[in-house]
């Protein structure tokens, strides 16, 4: 491992690397290639970072805060035009080449599996052969992506959509335009560009794109200075926060209770800056309340038949190698999962996986054999 060229890039020194090795730096041998990645963030390194064999870095993807009194957030934090691009609702890859092979990385670093074999099928032939730098980072979605199964986009299985670009050892991203500028030349789709305002008309326009996201069950939007001189904020729809919550309640025992609390909060100061009328605040009380009480019952209701909580997802591979290997990630992870036997279809496996949320099912057995909360 080439621990000084690293240490370099990350602009740390190479004492200080060393010493962060083991306690915050992880070392993930498997699958291919060997890597080391940032658990957490530490000395200004992005958690998700990861360093290569040869030196080479990967730098995490930047959080990305949230606006909750949208208006005052957008005057206070951009200093004249942004552009609002769709948020899509996935999970986050940074897909890379090395030595010659494509991987896809998540979010705290790990290859998965699963993601770089679909981003192998998805992505054109040879397109890091120009640049072998590149890093493509973007959110795979679709009702076959096993951490988020979403049936709101215009997939059957799984799909990639690019939102941004970097350069191995660089911590910058390259921008909207230039992200959107690649999109179009190498025909990779892109998460929809919905337009660039001055941040005075911001919130009005904003405002009006998410009523319609939500309407069609979508996430919300991510907000950028087109020149890149401020991070991203986001901003989410209230059918997006309900569905958010509605999953939570059903698992309810696996989720931080900060989960529940934001959310909720975001309704209220959504509801607030939009100056709802009587009846508009009465239906999102109503879808709030609904998103609580209808999962929490059906739970309960699901373990009163017996019946274990587990969440059912499902996925496609080419290789059952990918299949075994992704079974391997999730339990590293620290999913519980149980893999069906792979069903053969035209071009691979479809296999069905049910994950276990073992905390939601012993603690509702629990309660429901007159135990205390
Ligand atoms: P974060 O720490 O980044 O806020 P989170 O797990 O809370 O992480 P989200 O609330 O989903 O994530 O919001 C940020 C994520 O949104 C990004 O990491 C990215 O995966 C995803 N995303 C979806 N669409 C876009 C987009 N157009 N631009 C940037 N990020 C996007
Ligand atoms: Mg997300």
């Amino acid at each position: 491992m080439n621990l000084e060229r690293a240490a370099k890039r990350l602009g740390i020194n190479l004492q200080r690397l060393q010493s962060l090795q083991e306690t915050i730096i992880k070392t993930s041998s498997w699958p291919e290639p060997r890597l080391l990645r940032f658990e957490k963030e530490a000395s200004g390194v992005e958690a998700g970072t990861v360093i290569f064999e040869s030196g080479e870095v990967v730098f995490g993807y930047p959080k990305i805060r949230r606006a909750m009194m949208l208006a005052p957030a957008l005057e206070k934090h951009f200093p004249d035009t942004l552009a609002v691009e769709e948020k899509m609702n996935g999970h986050n890859v940074r897909i890379t080449s090395v030595d010659g092979e494509v991987i896809a990385l998540t979010r705290g670093g790990f290859v998965c599996p699963y993601s770089s074999e679909v981003a192998r099928k998805i992505l054109p032939e040879g397109i890091f052969d120009a640049d072998p730098d590149l890093v493509l980072c973007g959110e795979m979605v679709g009702p076959e992506n096993p951490y988020v199964p979403k049936s709101i986009y215009p997939t059957d299985t799984i799909d990639f959509y690019l939102f941004d670009l970097a350069c191995k050892n660089s911590k910058k991203t390259l921008g909207v335009h230039k992200t959107h500028q690649f999109a179009d030349e190498h025909r990779v789709k892109s998460t929809a560009l919905l337009g660039e305002f001055h941040k005075d008309r911001a919130a009005e326009k904003i405002k009006r794109t998410i009523k319609q996201l939500g309407r069609r069950g979508r996430e919300g939007v991510v907000i950028k200075d087109p020149e890149n001189k401020v991070p991203a904020l986001k901003y989410t729809s209230s059918e997006a926060n309900c569905n958010d919550l509605a999953f939570a309640f059903r698992y309810y025992n696996d989720y931080a209770l900060d989960f529940f609390i934001s959310r909720a909060v975001r309704e209220g100061f959504q509801s607030v800056e939009w100056l709802e009328t009587p009846d508009e605040r009465k239906a999102r009380a109503l879808r709030l309340g609904e998103s609580i009480l209808m999962p929490l019952v059906e739970t309960i209701e699901k373990k009163q038949a017996g019946e274990n909580i587990v969440q059912k997802v499902q996925i496609r591979v080419r290789s059952l190698q990918t299949a075994r290997e992704f079974e391997f990630h999730l339990r590293r992870s620290g999913i519980r999962a149980i893999f069906g036997s792979p069903e053969p279809i035209d071009d691979g496996y479809l296999i069905r996986i049910s994950k276990l949320i073992m905390s939601t099912n012993d603690k509702t057995q629990a309660l429901l054999e007159g135990e205390m909360w």
